[in-house]
């Protein structure tokens, strides 16, 4: 049978994302739906012919617990809710898949996981260009040597964040654009080098005569020195529109632009002297169908996901290095 996913939080991502890719996936299906709003219940219920057994508040959702249709849930909520939504899953002995960033501090990270182990569940981290064909195109091209030994990644994010969201209050963000679209640079750069960093230096700028940045910063980048040499300068931005990553090696390059869109991603190498547009066949499944399939496929094998809570706690750690390097202008030496 497919495995069947609560989806917690009926917002942006969660409705026009990710319960519409429910309906192509193979081995998962939308079967509860948790939600504090009881209309977006009765709407999202009737759309997807969700009964009303299968309709939960943020105060009935611990008898997820006594739904077996429930086998995963999928946390869509903001951040600093990850944490306690995820860790009263897996006490309800459910597996889940949680949204970026995991959480909002390393310690809630390894709450989450030490939740999971002892559940004996599952959790993975809705990193879903680990399931994008370009992006995995590009990792593929980094791992060939084509590019001979990379030096540098450059890679930006960043868009404008409007007023009068949770995304501008750091009770529920956690932080600001590192957070909810830095991360993309963050994670690629550690996916496309295939290393973890050893150094982090960073420097923020946020005009904080802005209203909508009283609790959270606006610009910070970054720069990460990996084993190898290579180094990533990374970019994060709530004031201007990034989404644009390049692997520098001393043979050639590979970009992506947009890189980490939903769609739409377009690919260049530069290999030999010679620049080149790299078009891929278009998948079977899209990024977000293979990413909803992915934990299903590894609850049946017993395979851990390729990104389980362990590669959300990395990222997370290296946040707080990141902004402890611009708090304190230094560059933080990593264990
Ligand atoms: P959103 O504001 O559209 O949805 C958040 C949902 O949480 C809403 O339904 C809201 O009602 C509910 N909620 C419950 N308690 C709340 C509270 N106290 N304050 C505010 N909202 C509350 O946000 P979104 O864009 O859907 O983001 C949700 C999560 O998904 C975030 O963690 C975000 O980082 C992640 N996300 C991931 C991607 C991706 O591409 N992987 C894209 C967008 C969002």
């Amino acid at each position: 049978r497919k495995l069947g996913y609560a989806v917690v939080g009926l917002g942006y991502y969660a409705t026009r994302q990710i319960m519409p890719n429910l309906k192509d996936c193979e081995f998962a299906e939308l079967k509860a739906l948790v939600s504090g709003t009881p209309a977006k219940l009765e709407k999202y219920g009737a759309e997807y012919g969700i009964p009303k057994t299968h309709q939960y508040s943020y105060e009935t959702y611990d008898r997820i617990r006594d739904n077996p249709d429930i086998d995963i849930v999928y946390v869509v909520l903001p951040n600093s809710m990850h944490a306690e939504y995820t860790i009263r899953a897996h006490q309800a002995g459910k597996h889940v898949m949680c949204e970026k960033p995991m959480a909002v501090s390393v310690a809630e990270c390894q709450a989450m996981i030490a939740a999971a182990k002892k559940a004996g569940k599952k959790l993975m981290i809705g990193y879903r260009c680990h399931f994008e064909p370009y992006n995995l195109k590009a990792i593929e091209t980094v791992k060939s040597g084509a590019l001979g030994k990379p030096t540098l990644i450059f890679a930006e994010h960043g868009f404008y964040a409007g007023p009068n969201q949770w995304r501008l209050d750091k009770a529920l963000s956690g932080g600001g654009s590192m957070m909810d679209i830095g991360i993309y640079s963050l994670n690629a750069a550690r996916y496309l080098s295939g290393e973890e960093p050893v150094e982090v230096s960073a420097m923020e700028y946020t005009d904080r005569s802005d209203p909508r940045f009283k609790t959270v910063e606006d610009r910070i980048d970054w720069q990460l020195r990996f084993p190898s040499g290579l180094i990533a300068d990374c970019v994060s931005s709530y004031s201007s529109n990034h989404n644009h990553y390049r692997v520098t090696g001393r043979k050639g390059w590979v970009e992506l632009e947009p890189a980490t869109n939903y769609e739409g991603q377009e690919m260049w190498t530069r290999l030999e002297g010679k620049r080149e547009q790299v078009v891929l066949p278009k998948p079977a499944k899209n990024q977000f169908v293979r990413q909803l399939d992915h934990l299903p496929e590894c609850i049946m094998s017993g395979r851990e996901p390729i990104v389980s809570g362990e590669e959300g706690l990395r990222d997370m750690r290296l946040i707080e290095a990141i902004y402890r390097a611009a708090r304190e202008h230094r560059a933080i030496t990593l264990a």
